[in-house]
């Protein structure tokens, strides 16, 4: 049994006429530790997916459940907890706060948790230890660069250490070689068992994945395994 379940799942924006199936019945089965892309044409329905799969939009039909808890079965309040166990989210864009610091803008996550000032900026150094950006953690977000800030987005997504990594297009502002690095990034964060899925419409990133999913008017059109064409090892 899969631990990252679909089914029949249903988006649909407005009513009538102007009625649009952004996802319209669509099943698949995730297993922890798999790294997913999820790839499409713009307007394919990737972000609504996206979006329901982090528990933040929900879905006009079907059923979505993750670890075999209902996900759109919870109120409000559970979910939001379900969200803080559960899921790290990378933005399509990076949605850093530009009057924090990059350090305070990884520790934002645990602002609820049940944690000392000191120990949430123990956590949220981890963090950026992790995608390399330690000695930057006083800079505000528009003190470094974009790949950077792509960085800061991953570091503040893992900062609650969640099981799932949700990104969506996370290299879609950047050049290929920062693409890579954070190609790299979230790969390692795979090898040490975190489940990823990923948006991109590019081949490139796609590689660096070993299942690709395509989407396609809002049905899923196609779902096979590709075994990680990309490697960890193609940088030191
Ligand atoms: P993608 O991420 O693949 O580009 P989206 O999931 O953003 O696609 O959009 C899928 C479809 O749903 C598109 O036709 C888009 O215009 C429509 N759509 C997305 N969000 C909304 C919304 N909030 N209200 C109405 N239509 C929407
Ligand atoms: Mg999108």
């Amino acid at each position: 049994m899969a631990d990252i379940i679909a089914e029949n799942l249903g988006c649909y924006y407005g009513r009538g006429e102007a009625r649009v199936m952004a996802v319209h019945q669509v099943d698949f089965g995730i297993a922890w530790g798999e790294f997913v892309a999820l790839m499409g044409e713009s307007g394919a329905g990737k972000s609504t997916l996206l979006t329901m799969m982090g528990a933040m939009n929900s879905p006009s039909a079907g059923h979505y459940r993750v670890d075999g808890i209902d996900v759109y079965g919870l109120n409000a309040e559970q979910r939001a907890d379900f969200r803080r166990e559960y899921l790290g989210f990378v933005f399509q864009r990076f949605h850093l706060m530009p009057y924090l610091s990059v350090l305070e803008n990884v520790m934002l996550p645990l602002a609820v948790a049940p944690l000392t000032r000191k120990q949430k900026r123990q956590r949220a150094m981890d963090a950026l230890a992790w995608v390399g950006l330690d000695t930057k953690a006083k800079r505000l977000p528009g003190e470094i660069s974009g790949g950077e800030m792509e960085r800061v987005a991953v570091g503040r997504a893992i900062v609650n250490d969640p099981p799932i990594l949700l990104a969506d297009e996370p290299t879609g502002n950047l050049d290929s070689r920062t693409s890579h690095e954070i190609m790299v990034l979230l790969q390692r964060l795979n090898q040490e068992g975190m489940t990823i899925i990923m948006v991109t419409h590019s081949q490139a990133c796609a590689d660096y994945a070993a299942r690709v999913m395509e989407i396609s008017d809002g049905r899923l059109t196609n779902d096979r395994q590709v075994g990680q064409r990309m490697r960890l090892a193609a940088t030191g």
